[in-house]
């Protein structure tokens, strides 16, 4: 089991601020809605008249809105909790319209349902319009785009038996939505200069996401043989949204949002059970506490925007300079707490110093700004404690780690102190 401080990557918060934001992604933006408008404007007018369907659209309209408002106050807090923006359930009505519904038909359901999620969920929740139009615009055009090729490619398996190529279409459907969805999402990010694993997003997302595609598939189905079959997504959805929430919640409760490193209070946890296992082995475990040199006048020099991104760094250089279950927590302002178990005093004051190396190879700014040639590196004193030397219990290695610290201070900082 991976102990890193960093259990779940929390995404880094998007804020997708429109002023001030490099043109090609305002540019990016606009072209995105205009397309969608276009799309919708098309496919409304082109919806001809099938009382049938207009049935089927209302009782969809009907099941979509009353999740909706059952999952209200679930999404209200995931939203806040989290700054990702693919946080609803509009995938599901997105791939039923795309596999099952004429073009007219899919925006009549999609409208709705995105309008009432806007003014019940999103805007209470202070999610911003400009965001959440972009949101909508992709649905709209993975939706279309989505249903356009199953429409061209329907005539390869419609000949196939039974409910076979009802199914295959909705494979198609799911596939090509995902697909379109993803990279128009995506080159958003990118634009913006998001790379690497950000933009694949969490396992655990991606899964709650795949789930939600299947639920859209499954109400595919449903309008394709027997419409009223819709309903029985509604339990589903809610035990989806309630475990997607608690994921939400745990990574809330556990996980310090500044730095992605554990909170003070899930180290501690962590620590404590480290602590007792080794006890009772009768092995070594080291504590190092860890605090930023002057933090102070980075914070008046660069402002603390700066501040928390040097946080957020450090935190990221501790991480990758210990074995995979040490644990990093951040303890509370510029401090860092490490537990590295099996690690004696000796193995423990050669982790720190080279901790304290790296750190002191930083800059607070980044590294190609010009003014940064004369720019003081950053520096950090830290102080180690030993179980059993110092003690048994985390409190009194927690102490004896904070007095070496405080000796580290007082003979000049940037360096190590055993207690
Ligand atoms: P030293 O530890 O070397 O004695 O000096 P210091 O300047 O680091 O002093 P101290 O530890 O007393 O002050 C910590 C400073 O860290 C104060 C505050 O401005 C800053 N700080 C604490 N938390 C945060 C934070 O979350 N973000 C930012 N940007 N700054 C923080
Ligand atoms: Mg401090
Ligand atoms: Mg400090």
């Amino acid at each position: 089991m991976a102990r890193r401080g960093r259990r779940c990557a929390t995404p880094e918060k998007r804020e997708w601020p429109v002023l001030g934001a490099p043109r090609a992604f305002v540019g990016y933006l606009v072209l995105i809605d205009l397309a969608a408008i276009v799309f919708v404007v098309v496919a409304l007018v082109t919806i001809g008249s099938s009382l049938s369907r207009w049935g089927t659209v209302a009782l969809l309209v009907v099941v979509a809105l009353g999740f909706e408002e059952v999952a209200r106050r679930a999404a209200r807090i995931q939203l806040r909790l989290s700054s990702d923006m693919k946080r609803d359930m509009t995938s599901v009505w997105a791939v039923a319209g795309a596999a099952s519904l004429r073009p007219g038909f899919a925006v009549v359901l999609l409208v709705p349902v995105l309008i009432y999620i806007w003014f019940r969920q999103q805007r209470p929740a202070g999610e911003i319009l400009h965001r959440k139009i972009f949101n909508a615009a992709t649905v709209f055009i993975g939706c279309l785009g989505a249903g356009e090729i199953v429409r061209a490619t329907n005539a390869t398996w419609t000949k196939l038996p039974w409910m076979l190529s009802g199914i295959v279409s909705v494979g198609v459907a799911i596939v090509a939505y995902t697909l379109i969805n993803r990279a128009l999402v995506t080159a958003a990010l990118v634009i913006l200069g998001a790379r690497g694993r950000v933009l694949l997003g969490s396992a655990d997302d991606n899964l709650i996401e795949l789930a939600t595609l299947c639920l859209g598939g499954m109400v595919s189905l449903a309008v394709l043989y027997q419409p009223w079959l819709a309903i029985l997504v509604l339990p589903p959805m809610i035990t989806l949204q309630r475990g997607a929430l608690m994921r939400e919640l745990e990574t809330a409760a556990t996980i310090d949002s500044k730095t992605g490193l554990l909170n003070a209070i899930a180290w501690e946890h962590l620590a404590r059970r480290e602590l007792a296992r080794s006890s009772r082995a009768g092995r070594p475990l080291c504590v190092l506490i860890l605090d930023l040199d002057h933090f102070k006048k980075v914070n008046d020099r660069y402002g603390h925007m700066v501040g928390d991104a040097v946080l957020r760094r450090v935190g990221r250089c501790l991480e990758v300079g210990v074995r995979e279950f040490d644990a990093v927590g951040r303890f509370g302002g510029e401090e860092f707490v490490i537990v590295l178990p099996e690690a004696t005093e000796f193995e423990a004051l050669l982790v720190a110093e080279r901790l304290r190396a790296r750190v002191n190879e930083m800059r607070p700014s980044a590294a190609d700004e010009p003014e940064s040639e004369q720019v003081e590196p950053l520096s950090v004193s830290i102080g180690v404690a030993s179980s059993p030397t110092d003690g048994t219990e985390l409190t009194e290695l927690l102490v004896a780690a904070d007095g070496a610290l405080y000796e580290a201070k007082a003979r000049g900082r940037n360096c190590v102190m055993l207690a």
